[in-house]
């Protein structure tokens, strides 16, 4: 077993409370790696230390050009330990090898795609009247915060502090306890570039003490936090009390919209797709299959066969379905299973746990298709996080945008027709922060703005939109004349 430590001013430490936590395995429940446990004293530490990288000399005269380098070195160092860092992320969340491999070339691309813009972060002139220059520059917030969920560990993290640390700011990143492993190898891998002591700072610990503490911490600038509603909203509370900005990044409840002139090939791929990666557990994870009555029957039989034939096992096998985190989780799917079961609602495929042999100590759940499931139910209502999806049949265009718009969700939104400007007047009325026609995710999205309406949250993540996070704006005026 693996003895870690924490990354805290450019220095591996073992954290001040000499307490430990242990990562386990979610395969089969075995222990991959005893990490520290961060205290309110390592959060001040690494806070402390961002706040004076922040303002040294040598950050504050790093040309941006050179932070671009330098994240750019990260992506390329980030492909040269691919398998290790898939590896890793398998290991660590138990998701498919080929979706770690996917994750580890996403974190690559936020690297690439962001060192690109380090010098094309531009401000305006303003026309004001004769005699005044009016200009405005966008400068780094300082010390952001990033909270990160253990289901996307290495892409989450790689999305905000490459976008953080390219616009100037030094960062502390708080992994969850469940899933520290790939945050502290990209700090390995940070270590080897130019990057100054104190821009980044990996605090491992639980989220009640180590999470608390660092959205509370006075010394912050902005917090970035991706994780569940409930987090969120105690997260805002405390950064409330600091008047600390924050981008909330939550879960969803996401439909796919499924209109009987679509390709419906290509719509049952996206279906199962996006309700099975990362076994369900997935904030974008189309849980909710609407579908028009017509087509309902032969469409619904199809998915069910896709879903009972899925491979469910070890990520390392590279199955279709890996194991579900963690006997928490699965307990969670348990129960909405019994809720299932007590309103009558018919269990299609799957609905139960999966036992693998040479792996009993880890919780694997069969792909799993609810009909006749009421729209009040908290099956339609919340998110499960299992491989587990719920069917609504629908009438009319009207209908479909009722059921998508009818949870408190608003993460993402499929939508399957071939009619054009049915596609875009569904597209207008659905309230969710992105929505997919014909495809779903289309490829990772590193570059489109993503992020929630309702309570999936509020700010953007990924693409140019995410700089806005990272920066503040400030107005110059000069009067030169008259
Ligand atoms: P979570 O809210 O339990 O934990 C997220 C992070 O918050 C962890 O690092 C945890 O340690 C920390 N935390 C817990 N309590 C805290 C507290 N009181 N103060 C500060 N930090 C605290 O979420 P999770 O179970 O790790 O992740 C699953 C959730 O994340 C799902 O709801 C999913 O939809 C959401 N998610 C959203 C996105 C997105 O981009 N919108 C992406 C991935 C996951």
């Amino acid at each position: 077993m693996e003895k870690l430590q924490m990354y805290i001013n450019g220095s591996w430490v073992s954290g001040s409370s000499n307490e430990s936590m242990l990562v386990i395995n979610p395969a089969n429940g075995d222990v991959l790696a005893e990490v520290p446990r961060g205290s309110e004293k390592d959060i001040n530490l690494a806070v402390q230390s961002a706040r004076t990288a922040f303002e040294s000399d040598e950050w504050q005269q790093f040309k941006p050009y050179e932070r671009g380098k330098l994240i750019y070195n990260m992506a390329e160092k980030i492909r040269e330990n691919k398998d290790e860092l898939a590896r890793l992320e398998t290991l660590d969340v138990g998701k498919p090898l080929t979706q770690a491999h996917a994750d580890v070339e996403a974190a690559a691309r936020y690297f690439e795609y962001y060192a690109g813009v380090a010098d094309k972060i531009l401000g305006e002139t303003i026309p004001i009247e004769y005699g005044i220059l009016d200009y405005t520059v966008r400068e780094p917030v300082g010390v952001t915060a990033h909270i990160i969920p253990w289901n996307y560990p290495i892409q989450i993290t790689s999305r905000s502090v490459a976008a953080a640390i390219v616009t100037g700011n030094a960062v502390v990143v708080k992994p969850a306890e469940d899933t520290p492993l790939t945050a502290l190898k990209l700090a390995e891998l940070f270590d080897e570039t130019s990057l100054p002591k104190g821009i980044l700072n990996i605090v491992i610990g639980y989220g009640y003490d180590a999470g608390a503490y660092l959205s509370s911490h006075p010394d912050i600038d902005h917090i970035t936090f991706t994780g569940s509603v409930d987090t969120g909203t105690k997260v805002m509370a405390a950064a409330a009390k600091n008047a600390v900005p924050v981008t909330l990044e939550l879960g969803g409840k996401s439909p796919n919209i499924v209109f009987a002139d679509c390709d419906q090939d290509l719509a049952l791929t996206w279906v199962v797709k996006s309700i099975i990666q990362n076994a369900g557990q997935t904030c974008s994870a189309g849980s909710r299959l609407l579908i028009e009555e017509e087509i309902k029957e032969q469409f619904l039989d199809k998915v069910v066969i896709r879903m009972s034939e899925l491979k469910v096992g070890p990520g390392m096998d590279d199955p279709d379905i890996g194991p579900i985190l963690s006997k928490k989780q699965f307990d969670r799917i348990c129960t909405f299973m019994k809720l299932a079961e007590k309103e009558g609602v018919s269990i299609l495929t799957g609905g139960k746990g999966v036992a693998i042999p040479g792996h009993e100590g880890g919780y694997y759940f069969s792909p799993t298709v609810l009909d006749h499931v009421d729209v009040t139910s908290e099956l339609a209502q919340e998110e499960l996080f299992g491989p587990v999806l719920s069917v609504f049949p629908f009438q009319t265009e009207q209908e479909a945008i009722q059921l998508a718009n009818n949870t408190n969700y608003g993460l993402v939104t499929g939508v399957w027709t071939k009619d054009v400007s049915r596609a875009h007047r569904v597209a207008s009325k659905v309230r969710s922060g992105q929505v997919f026609i014909n495809n779903y995710g289309a490829g990772g999205g590193i570059q489109m703005p993503f992020g929630g309406y309702k309570k999936s949250g509020f700010g953007r993540e990924k693409g140019l939109e995410a700089l806005r996070n990272y920066t503040q704006l400030k107005n110059i005026a000069l009067k030169y004349d008259g």
